[in-house]
């Protein structure tokens, strides 16, 4: 019988912990049903106590896939009731529990001894078996933690009922050759472990959280823990399709599977990336724009001649769009609605309806939409923000002095302002921030064209923060000032709609 390993998937957890990226219930839910389609095992869907917004985003997400879902709960017994709490929706829950176990977590971050710590890992484990869920335990900074300390640690949750207990590399620090060795330790001196699923969960700090992740399933870890895109903390998680594709492409070092569905991972890297703002880089493996590029003289002869001779996976087989769908004016619901299943949404028909309604507005202006026009009308569409401003009017005047004059409406309400600024888009934004009363600071604006040619749309993205917390908006438009005001606006329209708490602090 040929093993699986698991792949425990923590986009939205660990992920969405990546700096600048805050999703909305709605997104995270978006996601989740991508995932499930490829064939994940486990979604790890947020960090319920951390915040009201984590709590609910848990919860849509539980109700909403059959797959396991994972919270991610601090050894301590509110977080865990929190986590429970969260997951009641879900068909199979997974409670997630950690505490850290190297020398300098322990003394510096808990400020516990050794044998607190191992009491109270051995209580959450209880804790959380009792409610019924499939209990997950981490053993934070593993990899810096003393071997014996973390044997008796991982003997202790074991007794006390963990189904999986994983050995994080959190801060990236550990070599694969390390790695394996402590790996092949734990299973060889933990008694009872190898009825336990052992875990893995690398962090890309220099570069190595895949090589790493390999490495210990070479020594016996069946559950990898991975993010789409590798994104993540700092420098990120293991990238999930890097992982699958190794297991696959190299499947005689292995001898290993995974349940995802391959075909389908470049579909769900373009998700991520559109909800997120994070851009997958060209250059970026398996899922990149040249991937499967061959540029050298040399390498396209040999290419032409034999495939192999510098192919080593098919483009098909991860789902690489061999030419990209155009619709036009022209093109039906039916052709519309199908094409934006394939690119992996599945909608409910009001809001095909209200999409199919832009996409004949964007195709008037530009003859040809193709799939990256479609990413980018999806990613500021679908986004579960409430709309409580809406853009009715918008002037400016760009000269040695821009001047913008706004026209909103909130409910019956018209609100019209006026500003002056350093070009257009800072007149426009200092018109919006007035016309909202939000005073937002600007942290990051991208402007860049959906496809090439001078009818090309503008998409921009921006991110604003208010008290504390970061917020994202997208605008597409062919005049890009307009995309500019519809991007910032959605940002303002994010606050209202997500309220401004503050964000609970964070694990990786
Ligand atoms: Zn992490």
């Amino acid at each position: 019988m040929i093993q699986k390993v698991e792949i425990f998937d923590t986009t939205l957890r660990d992920g969405e912990q990546s700096p600048g990226i805050s999703l909305s219930a709605k997104e995270k839910v978006e996601i989740a049903k991508t995932l499930e389609r490829m064939g994940v095992d486990i979604i790890e869907a947020g960090f319920p106590v951390a915040s009201p917004g984590d709590f609910a985003a848990v919860n849509a997400v539980a109700s909403e896939v059959s797959c396991r879902v994972a919270a991610l709960a601090r050894a301590v017994p509110k977080d865990i009731e929190a986590a429970a709490k969260a997951l009641q929706l879900a068909k199979s829950p997974v409670i997630h529990t950690f505490i850290a176990s190297s020398p300098i977590h322990m003394q510096y971050k808990l400020r516990m001894e050794p044998d607190v710590v191992l009491k109270k890992a051995e209580e959450a484990v209880k804790l959380a078996k009792s409610t019924g869920a499939r209990v997950e335990f981490s053993a934070e900074d593993a990899t810096r933690s003393d071997w014996q300390f973390l044997v008796e640690l991982v003997e202790a949750v074991t007794e006390a009922g963990a189904d999986v207990v994983n050995i994080p590399d959190t801060v990236g620090y550990t070599m694969p050759w390390e790695y394996e060795k402590l790996i092949k330790h734990l299973l060889s001196q933990v008694k009872g472990l190898q009825k336990t699923i052992l875990s893995v969960h690398c962090h890309n700090d220099l570069g190595l959280a895949v090589a790493n992740s390999l490495s210990a399933v070479k020594a016996g870890a069946r559950q990898v823990e991975c993010a789409v895109n590798g994104i993540g903390e700092r420098a990120g998680n293991a990238a999930l399709e890097e992982i699958v594709m190794a297991l696959k492409v190299r499947n005689s070092e292995y001898e290993l599977e995974t349940n995802v569905i391959t075909e389908r991972l470049y579909q769900a890297s373009r998700l991520v990336s559109s909800l997120t703002g994070y851009p997958v880089p060209k250059n970026k493996a398996i899922v990149g724009e040249n991937a499967f590029a061959h540029e050298s003289g040399i390498h396209q002869d040999g290419f032409l001649k034999e495939r192999s001779t510098y192919e080593i996976m098919t483009p098909e087989s991860v789902g690489y769009p061999k030419s990209r769908i155009v619709l036009g004016k022209h093109s039906g619901r039916h052709a519309f609605k199908e094409r934006l299943q394939e690119l992996g949404y599945q909608l409910l028909d009001s809001e095909v309806e209200q999409l199919f309604n832009r996409f004949i507005e964007l195709a008037d202006r530009k003859k040809t939409v193709d799939d990256k026009d479609l990413e980018a009308l999806l990613s500021t569409q679908v986004t579960g923000v409430d709309i409580m401003y809406e853009l009715q009017e918008l002037q400016v005047f760009s000269g040695n002095e821009s001047m913008a004059l706004v026209k909103l409406k909130k409910g019956t309400e018209i609100i019209k302002e006026a500003a002056a600024g350093d070009g257009p888009v800072d007149a426009v934004y200092k018109a919006l921030e007035r016309a909202t009363a939000l005073k937002v600071e600007l942290l990051d604006y991208q402007l860049q064209a959906t496809t090439g040619g001078t009818d090309s749309l503008g998409e921009v993205m921006v991110r604003i923060s208010y008290l504390g917390k970061n917020y994202l908006g997208r605008g597409l438009h062919n005049d890009v000032v307009r995309a500019s005001a519809e991007a910032y606006l959605q940002a303002l329209n994010r606050i209202l709609t997500e309220g401004s708490e503050a964000v609970g602090t964070q694990f990786s």
